[in-house]
């Protein structure tokens, strides 16, 4: 008897082999979508918590000044980034920001109102870096990341793009709000335009000098105090920190996209 066939088979039927790549991924991913969700997830506990319900108490920003995701949870966070979930978590967000958008009277508003949109995690993904670095386990390194911005290759968040698109085509002008620093502008414009986003009203970045102490909060409530008094009306306001939404004026209605992976007050 003939045992090579055998020998071949037996890899497979140990199940040392990899299951066959499935290549039928969404169009317009972010970043190599891994088609894995929670196998890590509900079961890893973090010091009585799991990942899960971590998550919920970021989202919900019952957990606030938090430095680093919980260490348990890096495998539980990037498949949730990298999988379906965060995607479908998106995309009922911006859904609900679109329907909201076409109920609006824009017609009668003179050209003046605006959307405010945050920049990184919110219109541009910066998953391919937090996928080299931990997913938010790692302690931030403004080194690396700036570095990481500097190329300018940061990809759409599909859904973002995709709102964007709709209140452009409503009349609603976009307006970037972002910590980015003010050196960083020329990358970030680039950058936003190869990612699909090629008109905007106004790109804030934060500047030096005497505005330094502030944070986040403070510093984006305070430019769009700015926009109301240049008389523009915001209509709408979507980040994926709370301190893009919090702090008045915040916008007639806001939108929390998701985002575990850092924490900015
Ligand atoms: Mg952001």
């Amino acid at each position: 008897m003939n045992l090579l066939p055998l020998l071949f088979l037996l890899p497979a039927l140990l199940g040392l082999v990899p299951p066959m790549q499935v290549s039928a991924a969404p169009a317009r991913q972010i970043h190599l979508l891994r088609p894995v969700m929670g196998s890590a997830g509900a079961a890893v506990k973090v010091k009585g918590v799991s990942c899960s319900s971590w998550q919920f108490g970021v989202e919900t920003n019952s957990l606030r000044g938090w430095n680093t995701v919980p260490a348990g949870c890096e495998s539980y966070f990037g498949h949730y980034m990298m999988g379906r979930r965060y995607r479908e978590d998106s995309r009922a967000v911006a859904a609900a920001a679109a329907e909201y958008a076409r109920g609006l009277q824009i017609s009668s508003g003179g050209g003046k109102q605006i959307w405010v949109f945050d920049v990184d995690e919110t219109s541009l993904s910066n998953l391919p870096y937090y996928s080299r670095h931990g997913f938010g386990v790692e302690p931030f390194n403004a080194t690396l990341f700036d570095t990481w911005v500097a190329t300018g290759t940061a990809p759409p968040l599909p859904e973002s793009l995709k709102l964007y698109k709709e209140l452009l085509s409503l009349g609603i002008k976009v307006v970037f709000l972002t910590g980015r620093a003010e050196e960083q502008r020329q990358i970030t414009a680039s950058n936003l335009k190869k990612a699909g986003y090629y008109s905007w009203e106004k790109l804030i970045l934060r500047g030096n000098g005497a505005l330094a102490h502030e944070n986040a909060l403070q510093f984006k409530s305070s430019e769009r105090l700015k926009l109301t008094e240049q008389g523009y009306r915001i209509v709408g306001n979507i980040g994926d920190q709370w301190s893009d939404i919090l702090g008045s004026p915040e916008g007639e209605r806001t939108f929390k996209l998701p985002d575990p992976l850092y924490y900015i007050s």
